[in-house]
C-alpha cells in the first residue's frame, strides 16, 4: 500500500471536485427518495429494544443485593444507556429521522439521557463539528481543546499530562462534551455573551440534577423500597446482612434508649440499605461503561494516523466538492459485525456519517460500496480498519503528542478494491451513479427550527 501525506485535495480540479460532489448528492438522494416504512420500522424497534433492556435492568436491579442479578442488571442498563446515546439520541439529534414527521422521533424535541443538552450539543457537534470537520483551529472537536492530537498544534506544557486528562475524560466522557459544549474559549474571546454561557451552564445543572436524581436517588430507593416490602412480606426470610447499617449509627448515638428501633432495623433495614446502595453502584457503572463506549468509538472514529486535517488556508472559498473530501478523508471506519455498528450507533461507519450526517445511520452499511467505488475511481483513500488498531493508533498519538515535536503519521493510498476483496475484478457497485444528476429530495419535518444547530455544507 502506498503512504502519503499531501492532502488528496491537492490533486483534484475544480471540475472534479463538481463532479464528485454531483456523485455524492444522488447517493444522498437516492437513498432519501427510498426511506420508507423499512427504516420507520428500524428506529421504532430500536428505540423500543432500548426501553425493554432499562425495564428488564430496573426489574433485575430490584434483587441488586444478590450479585447474579446486579451483574446481568447493570449489563442490560449499560447496553441501554450505550443505545440510547449512540443509535438513537445522537442519530435523531442529527435528523437522520426528521423525514418520517413523527411528532416525537424528531430532532427538535428528542432529548437524551446525557449531561448535555440537547440545543448546546446540536449547535456544537451538528453545526460546528460536522461542518467545519478537522479544519484547525474552527473544529472545537480536534482534540477537545484539552488534547493534542495533531502535530500542528502548538506544544504548550499542559499537555504533558493529556494521557491522564485523556484517561480521566474516557471516565467522565459526557461531562466532558458538557464542558466543551459550553465552548468557554468563545466567551473569552468575546464571540459569546457571558449571559448565554449562564444560560447554558443552568442547562447543564438541570440535567445534571435529572441524573442524579433518577440513577442516585430515583430508582435506588424504588430497588429498595421493592425489597423492603417482599422482606416485609415473607417476614424477614430474604438473605440480607446481619446489621443494619443505620441501625449501628443509632446505637452509638442514642445509647440503650433506641435500642427496640435498633434491633427492628437491624431485622428489617440490612436488605434494603443493601439494595440501595447497589443500585447506586449498578448506575454509576452503567454510565461509566456508556461514557468508556462513546468514547472509543468517537475517538477511534477521528484520531487514527490515516485521518487529515486542514489549515483555514485550504479551505478558502471551499466548493461542496470540497466538503465532500473532507470530510471523507477526515473520517476513519471501524471494521465489525452488525451487532457491533448498531451498539456503536453506525460512527463505525465514520465516514459515512461525515459525508451524510443526515442520512438514517442504517442506510450507511448500504452506501459504503458506493463511497468506496467513487474513492477507487477518484483516486481517493477509504480510511478504515479494526477497532483495537484505530484504539492503538489514537492512543499512541495521544502519548506521543503530549511532548513536543511530533510529524503527522504517512497515511494510506488511493482505495483499491481489490486489495479489499483479496484479489480479483470487484464489479463497481456505484456505475449507475456515475454522471446522474441529483434529483429532489423531501425536506425535513415542518416544525423544525435547524438555524445553528443542523450541518451547513456549501450549497449544491
Ligand atoms: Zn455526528
Amino acid at each position: 500500500m502506498t503512504s502519503t501525506f499531501e492532502s488528496p485535495l491537492a490533486h483534484l480540479s475544480e471540475e472534479t471536485l463538481d463532479e464528485l460532489a454531483k456523485e455524492l448528492d444522488a447517493i444522498h438522494d437516492e437513498v432519501y427518495s427510498d426511506l420508507g416504512e423499512r427504516d420507520r420500522r428500524y428506529i421504532k424497534s430500536v428505540i423500543a429494544a432500548q426501553r425493554q433492556l432499562v425495564v428488564t435492568g430496573r426489574i433485575l436491579l430490584f434483587a441488586s443485593s444478590w450479585k447474579p442479578a446486579w451483574v446481568t442488571g447493570t449489563a442490560c442498563l449499560g447496553m441501554a444507556k450505550i443505545l440510547e446515546n449512540m443509535e438513537i439520541g445522537h442519530n435523531v439529534m442529527h435528523g437522520q429521522w426528521d423525514w418520517m414527521n413523527d411528532p416525537d422521533i424528531h430532532s427538535s424535541v428528542w432529548d437524551w439521557d446525557t449531561a448535555s443538552t440537547a440545543e448546546a450539543w446540536k449547535h456544537s457537534h451538528n453545526y460546528i463539528h460536522h461542518t467545519f470537520t478537522n479544519i484547525r483551529g474552527l473544529d472545537k472537536d480536534l482534540g477537545y481543546e484539552i488534547m493534542r492530537i495533531d502535530p500542528h498544534q502548538k506544544w504548550r506544557p499542559v499537555y504533558l499530562a493529556q494521557p491522564l486528562y485523556n484517561a480521566l475524560l474516557t471516565v467522565l466522557f459526557e461531562w466532558g462534551v458538557a464542558l466543551h459544549d459550553l465552548d468557554l474559549e468563545a466567551m473569552w474571546a468575546g464571540e459569546k455573551s457571558k449571559t448565554q454561557v449562564l444560560k447554558e451552564l443552568r442547562g447543564i445543572a438541570g440535567k445534571a440534577r435529572a441524573q442524579f436524581v433518577k440513577d442516585y436517588v430515583g430508582w435506588p430507593l424504588v430497588s429498595a423500597a421493592l425489597f423492603g416490602a417482599a422482606q416485609l412480606a415473607l417476614r424477614g426470610r430474604l438473605p440480607q446482612p446481619a446489621r443494619s447499617r443505620l441501625g449501628g449509627r443509632i446505637r452509638a448515638l442514642g445509647g440503650g434508649k433506641w435500642k427496640t428501633t435498633a434491633d427492628l432495623l437491624d431485622r428489617y433495614a440490612p436488605g434494603v440499605e443493601k439494595t440501595f446502595l447497589a443500585t447506586v453502584l449498578a448506575d454509576i457503572t452503567a454510565n461509566i461503561i456508556r461514557n468508556v463506549w462513546a468514547h472509543a468509538i468517537i475517538f477511534c472514529g477521528h484520531f487514527p494516523d490515516q485521518t487529515y486535517t486542514f489549515s483555514k488556508k485550504e479551505v478558502e472559498n471551499e466548493s461542496r466538492g470540497g466538503w465532500y473530501v473532507r470530510q471523507l478523508v477526515g473520517a476513519a471506519n471501524i471494521e465489525g459485525t452488525p451487532l457491533f455498528h448498531i451498539i456503536s450507533g453506525n460512527l463505525g461507519y465514520q465516514v459515512e456519517h461525515h459525508l451524510f450526517p443526515d442520512m438514517p445511520s442504517t442506510r450507511y452499511s448500504e452506501v459504503a460500496p458506493k463511497v468506496k467505488d467513487i474513492c477507487e475511481r477518484y483516486e481517493l483513500p477509504y480510511n478504515s480498519g479494526r477497532l483495537g488498531k484505530q484504539w492503538w493508533m489514537v492512543h499512541r498519538t495521544i502519548a506521543r503528542l503530549a511532548f513536543p515535536g511530533g510529524k503527522p503519521r504517512p497515511k494510506p493510498g488511493p482505495y483499491r478494491s481489490s486489495a479489499d476483496s483479496g484479489g480479483g475484478a470487484v464489479p463497481s457497485e456505484a456505475a449507475r451513479h456515475r454522471r446522474r444528476l441529483p434529483a429532489e429530495h423531501p425536506d425535513a419535518g415542518p416544525e423544525h427550527v435547524r438555524g445553528g444547530v443542523a450541518v451547513d455544507p456549501p450549497p449544491r
